[in-house]
C-alpha cells in the first residue's frame, strides 16, 4: 500500500533522528507522476546530480564507492518498484548501516539529490501538510454520507439514513397523523437525524485524527445542523459547499478539497498574524532564521511555520544542533567541526520535527515573508 499520513508521520519521525554511519546519507526524491517522461529522464537525471554533488564533497574513493552502490539501489527502486499510483517518490538510503526507507505519495517531489550526513526530511514534511486527511459531511434532512478522505481519494463513506425513512416510521409519519402534526413530529424527525449524523461526524473525526471538515448541505440544513453539534464538532467544521444533487461523489470530493485547501490557506495567514503580534519580548512568537534555532535549541518551539519557497544553503556543526547561513570552520557553539547544508531551513524543519512540533507550510503569504520566512509559535513557560 502507499503511505497514508499516519505512517508517513512515523517514518518521518525516524528520519528526523537519523544519522549516517556510513559516509553520508543519499535522500533522492523524485517526480514518478504519468504525465512526466519520468522513466527516462529520471535515471539520467539522478546520474548527473550525484556526480555533481560528490564531486562537490571531494570525496574518498572507497566513500564514493558505497555512496554509488546506495544510488544504484535507489536507479533499481525506480526501474520495478514503484506502483503505478505513486506520482512522487522519495528513498533515504545509508547502505553501510544496511538502512533503507521509502515513501510514495500522491503528487509530485522535486527531482532532488541529496548527500549530507543526515536525511534531507523537508519534502516529506512539506508532504505530510498535504496529506492531512479531512471529512466531508454532506448533509440532507433524512439521508446524510460522512466521507473521510484522504490524499488518495475516498478512504471511508457512511451513510446515515434518517428514521422516517424506515419503514415503520413512515407509515406513521405519512398518513395516519394530521398535516399539522406531521409537520412537527417530521421537524423533530430531522432534528434527531441531525444529532445522529452530528455524533457519526464526532466519532469519525476523532478516529481518524482528522483535523478540518467541510460541510456540504443546502443553507438552511447547515444552519439546522450546526445548531445541532457540540462546539468542539462545529469548530473543526473550517469550510461549506453548497449541496448540488446533481453532483457526483468525485465532483463533490474536488470540490470539498478545494474548499479545504483555502481553509487551510486562511489558517496558514491568521497564524502569521498571530505570531507577528505575539513578537517581542514576554510575547509566544518568534521570526528569523537565527531568532527560530535560538528557540529550538532552548526546546521552546510549539508550532513551526515555514514558507514552502524559502530554501538557502548554509552550514551545520556536526556535533550540536547549530546551524548558520555563512561559512564557519568552527561551530560558534560548541566548536566542533562544520559541513555544508543545501539546505538550512531544512535543519530547522528536521530540529522541529524531533522536538514533537508541528509543522506548518505556507505560500504567498506576504506576513510570513515580513517575518522572514520562517517563524514560530512558543511553547508556554
Ligand atoms: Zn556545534
Amino acid at each position: 500500500m502507499s503511505d497514508s499520513a499516519v505512517e508517513v508521520k512515523e517514518k518521518l519521525k525516524e528520519l528526523a533522528g537519523a544519522r549516517a554511519t556510513g559516509p553520508a546519507f543519499l535522500t533522492v526524491t523524485v517526480s514518478t507522476s504519468r504525465l512526466d517522461d519520468w522513466r527516462l529522464v529520471a535515471p539520467v537525471f539522478l546520474r548527473s546530480e550525484f556526480n555533481r554533488v560528490t564531486k562537490e564533497l571531494n570525496l574518498s574513493r572507497e566513500d564514493k564507492r558505497l555512496l554509488q552502490a546506495d544510488l544504484d539501489h535507489v536507479l533499481d527502486v525506480l526501474k520495478y518498484d514503484v506502483r503505478p499510483s505513486t506520482v512522487g517518490l522519495a528513498v533515504f538510503v545509508d547502505g553501510a548501516a544496511g538502512y533503507e526507507e521509502r515513501i510514495e505519495l500522491p503528487f509530485r517531489l522535486m527531482n532532488r539529490v541529496v548527500i549530507e550526513p543526515f536525511p534531507h526530511v523537508r519534502p516529506v514534511a512539506h508532504a505530510l501538510s498535504l496529506l492531512e486527511p479531512f471529512v466531508v459531511a454532506r448533509v440532507s434532512r433524512d439521508d446524510s454520507t460522512l466521507l473521510l478522505v484522504d490524499e488518495w481519494g475516498v478512504a471511508q463513506e457512511d451513510e446515515l439514513v434518517g428514521p422516517w425513512l424506515r419503514s415503520s416510521d413512515r407509515e406513521t409519519g405519512e398518513q395516519s397523523i394530521k398535516e399539522y402534526y406531521a409537520a412537527a413530529r417530521q421537524d423533530a424527525l430531522v432534528d434527531l437525524h441531525f444529532k445522529e449524523v452530528g455524533a457519526g461526524l464526532a466519532k469519525l473525526l476523532e478516529d481518524s485524527g482528522a483535523r478540518r471538515a467541510v460541510l456540504c448541505a443546502q443553507h438552511e440544513i447547515a444552519s439546522g445542523f450546526r445548531r445541532v453539534l457540540p462546539a468542539a464538532v462545529a469548530g473543526m467544521i473550517v469550510a461549506q459547499i453548497p449541496f448540488d444533487a446533481a453532483a457526483t461523489t468525485g465532483q463533490m470530493v474536488a470540490a470539498a478539497r478545494l474548499a479545504i485547501q483555502e481553509a487551510r490557506h486562511d489558517e496558514m495567514v491568521a497564524l502569521a498574524d498571530r505570531i507577528k503580534e505575539g513578537l517581542g519580548r514576554g510575547g509566544r512568537g518568534v521570526s528569523g532564521f537565527d531568532d527560530v534555532l535560538g528557540a529550538l535549541n532552548r526546546h521552546q518551539v510549539l508550532t513551526l511555520l515555514v514558507d514552502r519557497n524559502y530554501r538557502v544553503p548554509g552550514w551545520r556543526c556536526l556535533e550540536c544542533n547549530w546551524v548558520g547561513l555563512v561559512a564557519v570552520d568552527r561551530c560558534p557553539a560548541c566548536g566542533g567541526s562544520t559541513t555544508p547544508v543545501a539546505d538550512a531551513v531544512g535543519e530547522l524543519v528536521r530540529l522541529a520535527i524531533v522536538q514533537n512540533g508541528q509543522v506548518e507550510v505556507g505560500e504567498n503569504i506576504p506576513a510570513l515573508d515580513e517575518l522572514g520566512g520562517v517563524a514560530g509559535v512558543l511553547r508556554y513557560g
